[in-house]
């Protein structure tokens, strides 16, 4: 077989591969991208995107039945109904339209994708199984390892059957009539709450003391209470057991030890993802490892020469953007500039409803670092756009500096916070202070008057509170 030659090897298409090969291309490198299964990865064919679309259609038709029982703003409906077939045709849609515009944005930049399962043979060999069987053998000079993640199984509750993971989740033939999710994280609480809309009773059953634990209680309260209120059975500090010998349920010890059933026609595994490190080849690296996530340094170099990793291989946060950040960032070092992964933050935003957004860091982190931090939160309640889109929940919180108001972090709950993240993530990276955000004329009347006020109060001079 002779082998194609390439500047430019990348394991995988998904958010972290692609972004890196279209820069790459940008850049004059020679670049082959070899990705398994669809171009645009986890992120675009079944995580971000989808999961997306599946809580607005979700959000739209619990509006809907919201209105067929009347509503303070004067909107009534009669008995509203969803096909959930066209809702994923809808959802299909939006996926092929992204994934089409990946593959046109690589071929625009002259790089070749090569559909087939890489297998590594060495750190500048890699051999492709294509879908027709055939075998080819790529060489490159530079190795970009983007293989992503996969989620985490429960040895003792496999997926198969009833038991699904958030793929199947979101491509559902009937909205259950009972839904057990387990785990009470990102995906259990983004896909709970859309089933809850969609009509299926939901019992979360999460092993910690506390919804999103990655999060501070204060901030992830106001969507506890929201769950509640929407019907969510929500048991926490509860350890799953199993399925039932009659395969209609689910065996859970509660808080109190308690052995108890919940019964119920599908079940939601959402405990996590881990790195895709097994099953091509990539232990014959003998890389260095950070736990089960490949060790990179803060230019994405693995401890081999000329092999990179980025992306969820790579390690926490798992996150498509940060996955885009590194693969754009390798592509410009291999061409020869100077460039560093030192964000300042890494913005995370949990698509719930009220939405959580974090950036930098919260007053507990603040405090572990070693800094002498003020902080202060501005409540949507006294935020007048809030009352006008019926959505008063939540809060911004501003942790800055003491001796220099330097702003180390952000975070928020509320409707539509996910869209302040961009506001939050510029005043960190350009080392804003508490008082330019207070000093920056916002417009009236938005959600984002609440990031000003929030600033003013930290400073003691809060307008509108
Ligand atoms: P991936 O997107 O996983 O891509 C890796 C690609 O490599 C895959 O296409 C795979 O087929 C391919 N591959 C693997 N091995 C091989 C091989 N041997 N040969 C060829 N190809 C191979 N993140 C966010 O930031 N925001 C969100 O809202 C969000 N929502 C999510 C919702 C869900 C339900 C899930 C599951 C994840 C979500 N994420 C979200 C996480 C996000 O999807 C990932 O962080 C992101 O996709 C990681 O990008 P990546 O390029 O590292 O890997
Ligand atoms: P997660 O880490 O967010 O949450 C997993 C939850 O499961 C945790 O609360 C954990 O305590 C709980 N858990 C673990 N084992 C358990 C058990 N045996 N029984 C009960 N509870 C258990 O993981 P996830 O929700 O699966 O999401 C995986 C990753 O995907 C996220 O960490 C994130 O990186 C990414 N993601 C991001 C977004 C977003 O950015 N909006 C959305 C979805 C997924």
């Amino acid at each position: 077989m002779n082998p194609i030659s390439t500047t430019l090897l990348v394991i995988g298409g998904g958010p972290g591969g692609y972004v890196a090969a279209i820069r790459a291309g940008q850049l004059g490198i020679k670049t082959i991208v070899v990705e398994a299964a669809q171009l645009g990865g986890t992120c675009l064919n079944i995580g971000c995107i989808p999961s997306k679309a599946l809580i607005h259609a979700a959000e739209e038709f619990d509006k809907a039945q919201h209105y067929a029982s009347g509503s303070a703003i004067g909107i009534s409906a009669s008995a509203p109904s969803i096909d959930l077939a066209r809702t994923v045709q809808w959802k299909d849609g939006i996926v092929k339209r992204l994934t089409g515009g990946v593959g046109a944005l690589l071929k625009k930049n002259d790089v070749q994708v090569i559909n087939g399962f890489a297998r590594i043979l060495d750190g500048k060999t890699v051999e492709v199984k294509q879908a027709d069987g055939e075998l080819v053998r790529i060489r490159c000079e530079h190795l970009l390892l983007a293989a992503g993640s996969e989620a985490v199984e429960l040895p003792f509750m496999p997926y198969g059957g009833m038991v699904v993971s958030s793929t199947e989740a979101l491509s559902p033939g009937t909205v259950p009539q009972q839904l057990v999710v387990v785990g009470a994280g990102y995906i259990g609480l983004e896909l709970g709450t859309a089933y809850r809309k969609l009509g299926a009773e939901v019992t979360v059953v999460e092993a910690a003391d506390r919804i999103l634990p990655a999060y501070d209680a204060e901030l992830t309260k106001p969507v506890g209470a929201a769950i509640k209120r929407l019907g969510i059975d929500l048991r926490l500090g509860t350890s799953v057991l199993g399925l039932n010998a009659g395969g209609d349920g689910v065996r859970v010890r509660e808080a109190n030890g308690e052995e108890t059933l919940l019964s119920c026609d599908r079940v939601l595994v959402a405990v996590g993802r881990r790195p895709r490190t097994g099953g091509w080849g990539l232990e014959s690296l003998e890389l260095d490892m950070n736990g089960r996530a490949v060790r990179i340094d803060d230019q994405c170099r693995t401890s081999m020469r000329n092999v990179w990793a980025i992306g969820d291989l790579a390690g926490e946060p798992m996150l498509a953007h940060r996955a885009m950040a590194q693969g754009e960032m390798v592509a410009e070092i291999i061409a020869g500039k100077r460039r560093h992964f030192t964000p300042n933050a890494i913005p995370a935003v949990c698509f719930t409803d009220p939405e959580v957004v974090v950036v930098g860091l919260s007053p507990g982190e603040a405090e572990k670092a070693g800094f002498d931090a003020i902080s202060a939160n501005f409540p949507f309640a006294a935020n007048g756009r809030a009352m006008t889109i019926e959505s008063t929940d939540g809060f911004v919180r501003v942790v800055a500096r003491r001796d220099n108001h330097l702003i180390l972090g952000w975070q928020a709950v509320g409707r539509g916070v996910s869209e302040l993240s961009a506001a939050f993530g510029q005043s960190i990276e350009l080392g804003a202070t508490l008082e330019d955000i207070a000093g920056t004329i916002h417009a009236h009347p938005t959600l984002g008057e609440a990031v000003q006020e929030a600033a003013l109060r930290a400073l003691g001079h809060a307008l509108h509170i």
